[in-house]
């Protein structure tokens, strides 16, 4: 494949789509450490796909902020991650490269979209990787595969460099074995780039601490009721209560927008996502246009065989939310729901620090065991409601349930990521006695 050289054990789990030969250099904060990084991150000089027909050979010409980061602090890029089409998805199965299995159990899904980067550090290929999280895509591949995913505050890692799928929603962040881990490459790549125009000045920069005593946890109702596997929620009230045992307090707290939560993340990501991807048109990246035809003729046809059947569902259903006519009924309604959402968080961490939950609804189902778009769309009910408030989110294991891996998530106000960092890292410290 371009721009790469196979030398990695792999590929029981087919983690990556691209594996290459990086020397590590510089005596950095990663020096000579391997990462991981997702197809959808610009790396010069190694092919970049989104796990995409539509990019396949695509060879970007810069870095992204993040990938210039690790190499400036010494660190390995050993390969390109596997993950959903632009992102699209829970399972990793939307790749057109294949799907990625979970090495926990090679039969179920690793999650997704961020599937490959969790395979890879869950199997031991790799310390840490660089995934993304629009609605989930860091925590849920965490949580199914047993590692920790971080999703931080939005404004806190530069876009610069990530192909876009839905800008309002989506950040870089760290995967790891470790929350320590985690943390370590957060404080790599959460650094001000004047490039994206949507971040703050505020770098993370943070060594971990496991006093938590005094912690006021918020317990969301929404976050246990139905839809979500009862063992899972068992699972998770456990850890919760591991957490009262460390000196935290927990209070109830209420997110009564969660109801709209998903309504309004799927028509605000396919609506952000068509008009992205409308920059796929076989003249500046990819497959070539067939220029005999008409132009309407041939990004048409091009379009139909380079995108997978969810990308071109989103695209279809974004556009349609967007048109003239309809806006008004959907788009601008989505985007009151947000505000809700954004405002009920505001709320409960007042009263509360941190909020916990499951991460996903149920454990890791298994490879082609959910088709239909809809019981897809509603894995994502617990994860998309920070992308939509824009607050920290982290997931770490707590437990099994059918020896399969469980995600306790937390999270806290923006720019509180050190925070939702702590507190997984005392649990954490904790189970691991
Ligand atoms: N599963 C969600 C989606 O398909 C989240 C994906 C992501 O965070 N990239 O949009």
């Amino acid at each position: 494949m371009a721009g790469s050289l196979n030398f990695l054990p792999d590929d029981r789990y087919n983690a990556f789509i691209t594996t290459c030969r990086e020397a590590p250099f510089g005596d950095g904060a990663l020096a000579g450490v391997a990462v991981a990084v997702k197809d959808n991150i610009s790396t010069a000089g190694i092919q970049t796909t989104c796990g995409s027909r539509i990019l396949e050979g695509y060879i970007p010409p810069y870095d992204a902020h993040v990938v210039e980061l690790l190499r400036r602090e010494g660190a390995a890029i050993v390969g390109k991650t596997n993950m959903d089409e632009f992102g699209m998805g829970s399972t990793t199965e939307t790749s057109a490269f294949g799907p990625t299995r979970n090495p926990v159990d090679t039969e179920r899904v690793p999650g997704g979209s961020s599937g490959g980067s969790a395979a890879a550090v869950a199997a031991g290929l790799v310390p840490m990787a660089l995934g993304t999280d629009t609605g989930g895509s860091t925590r849920c591949p965490a949580a199914f595969c047993g590692i920790v995913g971080l999703k931080p505050t939005y404004g806190r890692v530069s876009r610069y460099g990530l192909v876009a799928y839905a800008n309002s929603l989506e950040q870089i962040g760290p995967m790891a074995r470790t929350v320590e881990d985690a943390s370590r490459l957060m404080s790599v790549i959460a650094k001000y780039d004047p490039r994206d125009s949507t971040m703050l000045d505020r770098p993370y920069d943070h060594q971990p601490s496991a006093d938590i005593a005094g912690l006021r946890i918020g317990i969301p109702e929404e976050y246990f009721g139905e839809g979500v596997d009862p063992r899972v929620a068992e699972t998770v009230r456990d850890a919760i209560g591991v957490l009262d045992n460390l000196g935290a307090d927990t209070v109830p707290v209420s997110i009564p927008g969660m109801q709209y939560a998903l309504a309004a993340y799927y028509v605000i990501c396919t609506g952000e996502a068509s008009s992205n991807l409308a920059r796929f048109d076989g003249v500046r990246y990819g497959p070539a246009v067939d220029t005999r035809k008409t132009w309407h003729e041939a990004y048409q046809e091009l379009r139909q065989a380079n995108f997978g059947t969810e990308v071109r569902r989103r695209v279809m259903l974004g556009t349609f939310a967007l048109s003239a006519g309809y806006a008004g009924r959907y788009y601008a309604k989505a985007q009151v729901a947000r505000r809700n959402i954004r405002q009920d968080f505001e709320r409960a961490l007042r009263d509360a620090d941190v909020i916990a939950g499951p991460t996903m609804p149920t454990v890791a189902f298994r490879l082609g065991e959910k088709t239909d778009p809809l019981s897809l769309y509603l894995a994502d009910i617990l994860t998309a409601p920070a992308n939509l408030a824009g607050i920290p989110a982290i997931s770490v294991p707590c437990g099994r349930v059918d020896g399969l891996p469980v995600g306790l998530q937390l999270m806290g106000r923006q720019f509180e990521d050190e925070r939702v960092v702590d507190a997984a890292f005392a649990y954490e410290q904790e189970v691991r006695r």
